[in-house]
């Protein structure tokens, strides 16, 4: 395995009138290739900070960021974006759609940023097959669910075929059922095209179905545990006042919703 994203003491300081807030306090950090990992932490902890350095959204204070084993530091602006373009599709918690648009437009609009891609509608409406959404395609967001909307914008995030999806609360406004199902989407993904998935969460369940828990508090890593690892159940249910999850059983419940979604999403 190698680092598909790696942190050195990442820092990242917001100034608020005299203050200094140091939203991301010296994060050392390896994402590899083919993670599914979560990350957890009470509100203001970082994790959004954290994410959006990641995602070449942001530039750090100090440290470094390498993507693909390359420094980030030295990209020019538009270098910064052709990564993002490149490599990375983002899922936010409020689906960031566009209310104009139907959901085969939503999803081909990163396309315009990109070079030319002739098969883009194409593409576009096989990855709204994918997420079950083949039969909604014609539909604004405002005509669709919660779930539907938060699908859509994973399809958006996958246009680009990237090899990172960096998920920042994506089933923060969904209820358990549908984010369950989601979270299939993610897993599918992850296990069928070995796409790397962080995921933003305050949901120890949504982080008992990933690989790799780090916690945050106050901008550095407080726990970094794996699957299996010592204090693996511990990390899931710490400090957020929720129980730790059971993995065998959210992941029971996952496989059934994923066939459901799988059957939904096809026309027979
Ligand atoms: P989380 O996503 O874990 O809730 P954030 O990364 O959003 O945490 O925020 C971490 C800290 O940085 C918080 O104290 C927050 O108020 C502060 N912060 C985040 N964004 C900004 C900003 N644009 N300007 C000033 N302070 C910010
Ligand atoms: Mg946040």
């Amino acid at each position: 395995m190698s680092a598909i994203l790696a942190t050195r003491d990442l820092v990242k300081v917001y100034r608020r009138g005299a203050a200094e807030v140091r939203a991301v306090d010296g994060i050392s950090l390896d994402v590899q290739a083919g993670e599914f990992m979560a990350v957890m932490g009470r509100s203001g902890s970082g994790k959004t900070t954290l994410l959006d350095l990641l995602g070449c959204l942001l530039r750090p204070t100090s440290g470094s960021l390498r993507v693909d084993g390359r420094d980030t530091a030295a990209a020019s602006d538009g270098e910064l974006a052709g990564i993002r373009q490149a490599r990375i599709g983002f899922v936010f918690q409020e689906f960031n759609l566009i209310p104009s648009l139907n959901a085969l437009e939503n999803v081909m609009l990163p396309l315009r940023y990109g070079p030319r891609r002739p098969d883009g509608e194409r593409r576009a409406a096989a990855l709204l097959e994918m997420v079950g959404l083949g039969e909604r395609m014609r539909h604004r967001p405002s005509e669709l669910s919660g779930g539907e909307q938060q699908r859509v914008a994973i399809a958006r995030a996958l246009v680009n075929d990237p090899a990172v999806i960096l998920a920042d609360e994506p089933t923060g406004e969904l209820d358990s059922t549908t984010s369950g199902a989601l979270l299939g989407i993610l897993r599918q993904l992850n296990a069928d095209r070995g796409v790397t998935v962080v995921i933003v969460t305050h949901d120890a369940g949504v982080a008992a179905a990933t690989d790799r828990v780090v916690r945050l508090s106050d901008g550095r890593v407080v726990t970094d545990v794996r699957r299996g690892e010592r204090g693996w159940r511990e990390a899931l249910g710490r400090a957020d006042g929720t129980a730790p999850g059971d993995g065998a059983r959210v992941w029971a419940r996952l496989g059934g919703l994923l066939d459901r979604v799988r059957a939904g999403g096809t026309s027979r």
